[in-house]
């Protein structure tokens, strides 16, 4: 047990600095392994010197707790596939902001509700900003699992629905810290905030949740601090903190990279199929030129430089390790090969480093979308696998597509382009690319690991 609360504070703060660094360095897929050991570090010395306090106890509760929480976590982190993640993300995301609000309702229940005008708004806002957090990350979880359909779900005067709700639930925290001492209270706060979480969640599009689940990631962050005012726990407060600032930033770097304000991301209804918007195809005569393995294997043996662009079909195909090794046989050829990352390309963020850091392709070949942009003009080849919104030129010449003014990589500057997808379905953003229709355009249909496995053979054999 420790009780000298100097060293209580001194471990915190050594936790503390763990996951700073561990922020830090996950910023870099270099370190982002070592990241991750830091941060669990961190984690251990936190969970360990809170155990350890004086007042600790119901040992059975806390070990169960933590048995059946380390089994849940294990294995879903061995089991699930890298394009369930963002599902994963919102599952922990969610029970975090939950476990925030189940402590502020605890502690009031304690105190009967007898609680300091601090200790009253910390335990009120982490009820509420916990459970929409929880409420919003399910319903994010059940749209990507396909459980919910994916398209924005609206009814009529759903605004004015939701902002009442809303209030209602803020005047019932505002009671709560006037004096009102009922717990029946509390319970009607939680029960309209959790309503306001799905209610808030269910307009927004399937494709967008990556970014509302960084948003509600944020929320937790805040609801855990809150908590932490509530538990008097310094530790709690500096973490949701970290969790709050890194998630609100990871939100406005996804919107401002796809060019969106998050408005338009949380009220905009965005993935659906766009009929007649800018950025649909003009019949003006020009036509899809499909080519087969055998001569893409030959353009590529011959290149000097081939630069690679991932996209999300890419993951759903998971061709990571195919493309790998394709790579490493152009380079035995002498072909210089280099990866082109769009910061949003696929549906999370940094899921392309992921990917390829997964399929152990060297740091080094991953480019990012401003250091690679000006090698387009002096590249031979662009092999474009699974990716279509984020080398649509319409982003940089039709002001009337919804994409326009997202920042692209410019593929088609390169010699030649290579598109490997199954047809001329769109992406993300469902409009059509003119990329596709381009003279130096080619396409290579079918399944990206498919296609990827017959290069390999091809380019063997050329
Ligand atoms: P897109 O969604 O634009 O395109 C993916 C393409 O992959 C599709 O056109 C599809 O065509 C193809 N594809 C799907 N499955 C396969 C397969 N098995 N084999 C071969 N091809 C396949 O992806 P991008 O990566 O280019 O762009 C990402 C989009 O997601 C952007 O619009 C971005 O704004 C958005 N987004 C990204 C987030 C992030 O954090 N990364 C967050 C939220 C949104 P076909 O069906 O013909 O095969």
């Amino acid at each position: 047990m420790i009780s000298d609360p100097d060293v209580v504070g001194l471990l915190y703060l050594v936790a503390i600095v763990c996951f700073i660094f561990a922020l830090r360095f996950l910023s870099s897929p270099k370190h982002a392994r070592k990241g991750n050991w830091v941060g669990g570090a961190g984690m251990v010395i936190a969970i360990a010197t809170t155990l350890a306090l004086d007042g600790i106890g119901n040992w059975a509760l806390i070990i169960a707790g933590g048995v059946i929480g380390s089994v849940i976590g294990i294995i879903g982190a061995r089991t699930v596939k890298m394009t369930a993640m963002p599902q994963m993300v919102a599952l922990f995301n969610g029970v975090g902001g939950g476990a925030a609000a189940l402590v502020a309702l605890a502690e009031f229940h304690v105190a009967g509700g007898d609680l300091g005008g601090e200790e009253i708004v910390s335990t009120v806002l982490s009820a509420l900003i916990g459970s929409v957090s929880f409420a919003g990350s399910m319903v994010a979880f059940a749209k990507l699992q396909e459980w919910l359909s994916g398209r924005p779900i609206v009814f009529t005067g759903q605004n004015v629905f939701n902002v009442g709700i809303l209030l209602g639930a803020v005047a019932l925290g505002v009671a709560l810290v006037a004096g009102v001492d009922e717990q029946w209270v509390l319970i009607a706060l939680i029960a309209l905030a959790l309503l306001f979480g799905v209610l808030f969640v269910l307009p927004i599009g399937g494709a967008d949740m990556p970014v509302v689940i960084s948003l509600l990631n944020a929320f937790t962050g805040l609801a855990a601090s809150a908590t932490g005012f509530v538990l008097d726990s310094l530790m709690l407060i500096v973490a949701g903190m970290l969790v709050g600032a890194s998630g609100m930033l990871l939100t406005l770097l996804m919107a401002r990279a796809m060019n969106r304000s998050i408005a338009n991301v949380l009220f905009g209804a965005f993935g659906q199929v766009q009929t007649g918007a800018g950025g649909t195809r003009v019949d003006d005569g020009r036509t899809v030129r499909a080519t087969s393995p055998e001569d893409v294997a030959v353009q590529l043996s011959f290149a000097r430089k081939v630069v690679v662009v991932p996209g999300y079909g890419l993951a759903v195909a998971q061709a990571q390790h195919d493309v790998r090794q394709l790579a490493e046989l152009l380079e035995e050829k002498g072909v210089d090969v280099a990866y082109a990352i769009h910061p949003v390309a696929g549906r999370m963020p940094g899921h392309m480093n992921v990917l390829l850091a997964e399929a152990n392709v060297p740091y080094d070949q991953l480019k990012e979308m401003d250091e690679i942009n000006p090698d387009f003009p002096q590249t031979d080849v662009a092999l474009v696998i699974g990716a279509n919104d984020v080398v649509n030129p319409a982003a940089r010449s039709d002001p009337a597509s919804p994409i326009y003014g997202m920042p692209i990589l410019d593929v088609d500057k390169a010699a030649s382009v290579i598109v490997m997808k199954r047809s001329m379905a769109p992406g993300f953003a469902g409009i059509d690319n003119e990329l596709f229709l381009e003279p130096q355009t080619t396409m290579l249909f079918g399944n990206a690991k498919d296609s990827i496995v017959k290069l390999i053979a091809a380019v063997k054999a050329s």
